[in-house]
């Protein structure tokens, strides 16, 4: 299988500006709460790292950990908890941070158990969406790009853990030999 980075879909320069507004955008709508950002590892790592840097108001942050892909550009559906939050969300303010919402079946199973752990509020913050792909109905509250059906690398964004450092993302296609 050959890899091949097929274009830069969106360059570090516009993906830092819109993080500049997204960060802009909740600093306001929280302005008078404590927002809880939830990262889900890997893929949200460099996103939220950003964003929480791009918040004016005081906010908490916590890791969660889900894994549904493998080493494969397809999801599997079945999602399931490598690493839980460390801390409880009862009463909080939550905004979950995601990389991209691509079937949707990852951010439903967060929300589900979210819920189930009864925060005030919760939202959700991604930078990435691929609409044509959805498999269950997802609300983003909080949305940087739409991108077309493409599997994408960098900035966080693995393919077989590689290629997170990039701080552009990219169309990658692979090539069976
Ligand atoms: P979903 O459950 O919505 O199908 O997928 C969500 C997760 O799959 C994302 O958090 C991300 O980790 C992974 N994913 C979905 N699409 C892509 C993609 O184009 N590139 C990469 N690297 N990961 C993706």
């Amino acid at each position: 299988m050959i890899e091949k980075i097929e274009k830069v879909l969106l360059k570090e320069s516009e993906i830092q500006k819109k993080v500049k507004e997204l960060g802009e955008k909740i600093s306001e709508d929280y302005k008078d709460t404590l927002p809880h950002l939830i990262c889900i590892l890997k893929g949200a790592s460099i996103f939220h790292s950003d964003l929480i840097r791009n918040i004016s108001i005081p906010l908490t942050i916590d890791y969660l950990s889900v894994s549904s892909y493998g080493d494969k550009t397809e999801s599997t559906g079945r999602v399931h908890l490598v690493k839980d939050l460390d801390n409880p969300i009862k009463d909080r303010d939550v905004i979950i941070v995601e990389d991209i919402i691509d079937t949707g079946y990852t951010i439903e199973y967060l929300l589900n158990l979210f819920k189930l752990r009864k925060p005030r509020s919760i939202k959700l913050c991604a930078l990435l969406s691929k609409p044509s792909r959805r498999r269950v109905p997802v609300k983003i509250d909080y949305l940087g790009f739409e991108i077309p059906d493409a599997f994408v690398i960098g900035y966080g964004l693995d393919f077989d853990e590689r290629y997170r450092n990039s701080p552009d993302i990219s169309i990658l296609r692979l090539i069976e030999e």
